[in-house]
């Protein structure tokens, strides 16, 4: 059944609840969206920086702690801006209710720090509209299923909007944000870089995968599989924005641009291990572990020397403390480990990249313009990837945006 009609799940970041001022201004907006016949489910993250705050605490304690203590205390900062939001929803005359993942029903498995939803059950959401109340959902958490406090990895709240969205079978989802819409890079990174009016499922999928953080990767996987259309738009101007569109909903270009976009990770970070045992065999059992603890390895690179095997692998900083973890449990005690955190990826990504040869050699040559050494590399049908230092990021970042016609005009 479609429930779905007039209702509309509307998500705001942490900025969009960053201070009192903030959360007052949401809130005459929310009652002109209500004045206008909409009927929201609202996600909240926390008032932003305060997640950063809550993970810097346990860190002061532990930086390599993961566990449900971890969970309970990074998902407090939601239980916040959500009642703050209620309070000033329900003094501007709504009825308006803060809840819990556990109050919305929103079940996950018990990978903690970045647990996957398995089920919402939407009719506590929907029985709370129906009566005219709206509900202030808590982002970025979920219970498992022994009811301990799950989160869904770094910038998850987008995650919950969209799950809850397919849940109620909306047809599309509101992501405000900071930003009017996406674009062709990080506006903040490439200055030059142009609004993007749509956006095909796929390319954004590989964007937020190569660390472009203005989506959470699993929102954009969650409204491809289920339909829903995601709307990003600006908290704070009231703009068109970008829709995130299936493949088939696109109003394809006769002729696609080659790259679509640029992306970079800042917060790349490379193992490096030496010498290690040659064969597969310490690969499999090294990658499965990693796997087992939910660290997504990135790029992989061993090579032969006369001393020995080497071995470098690149993951995101939020994943240091689980990969050293693994590392100090399974390396033979003559492996040296090292860690180098200030690395970047930098990547380029377009589904025309398909029908172009030739996009890799002029990703290297500007890179090799501006001396920039190149640690890792990857490719795929639709990207290009390079680990470059952090130092680095910003000259080649814009270099490309330049080299493959995006500058905006
Ligand atoms: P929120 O707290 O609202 O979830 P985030 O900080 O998670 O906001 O995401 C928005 C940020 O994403 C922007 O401020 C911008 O710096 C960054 N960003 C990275 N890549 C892009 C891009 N291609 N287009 C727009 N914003 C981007
Ligand atoms: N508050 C969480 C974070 O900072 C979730 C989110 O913002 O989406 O990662
Ligand atoms: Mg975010």
């Amino acid at each position: 059944m479609r429930h779905a009609e007039h209702i509309l799940v509307k998500k705001y970041g942490g900025t969009s609840v960053g201070s009192i001022e903030r959360i007052e201004n949401l809130a005459d907006r929310l009652l002109k969206d209500v004045a206008r016949g909409q009927r929201p489910i609202v996600v909240a993250s926390a008032m932003s920086g305060e997640t950063n705050r809550l993970i810097g605490l346990a860190e002061q304690i532990d930086p390599d702690y993961r566990g449900g203590a971890y969970d309970m205390l990074v998902a407090s900062g939601e239980q916040v801006s959500i009642s703050l939001l209620s309070i000033a929803l329900a003094k501007r005359g709504l009825r308006a209710q803060p809840l819990l993942a556990y109050q919305a029903g929103i079940r996950t498995d018990s990978t903690f720090a970045k647990a996957r939803i398995q089920s919402i059950d939407s009719s506590v959401l929907l029985g709370l509209v129906q009566k005219g109340i709206i509900p202030v959902v808590a982002g970025f958490q979920g219970v498992d299923p022994e009811d301990n406090i799950t989160t869904l990895g770094r910038g998850g709240s987008d995650t919950t909007a969209v799950a809850l969205a397919a849940a109620i079978g909306a047809r599309e989802c509101e992501i405000y944000t900071d930003v009017p819409a996406v674009f062709t890079a990080d506006p903040r990174l490439v200055p030059r870089a142009a609004e993007m009016k749509t956006v095909s499922a796929e390319e954004m999928m590989e964007m937020a995968a190569l660390g472009s953080k203005v989506l959470h990767i699993r929102c954009v996987e969650i409204g491809a599989k289920y339909n829903v259309k995601i709307h990003l738009r600006s908290t704070f101007e009231d703009r068109e924005g970008t829709w995130i569109l299936p493949e088939a909903d696109m109003n394809t270009q006769l002729e696609q641009p080659v790259v679509s976009a640029v992306t970079h990770d800042a917060n790349t970070a490379v193992f490096k291990l030496f010498p290690v045992p040659g064969g597969p065999q310490f690969l499999a059992s090294l990658f499965e572990r990693l796997a087992a603890k939910g660290v997504v390895v990135d790029i992989i690179t061993q090579s032969e020397t006369n001393e020995g095997q080497r071995l470098a692998f690149s993951v995101t900083k939020e994943d240091i403390p689980l990969s050293r973890q693994v590392l100090k449990d399974f390396v033979e005690a003559k492996t040296e480990v090292s860690l180098i955190e200030n690395m970047a990826k930098i990547s380029v990504v377009g589904v025309g990249m398909r029908n172009h040869p030739g996009v890799a050699a002029r990703f290297f040559s500007v890179l090799a313009r501006h001396s920039v050494p190149v640690h890792l590399v990857t490719t795929s049908e639709i990207k290009i990837s390079a680990v470059i230092d952090q130092a680095n990021l910003s000259a080649a970042a814009n270099a490309l945006h330049t080299e493959f016609g995006l500058d905006r005009a």
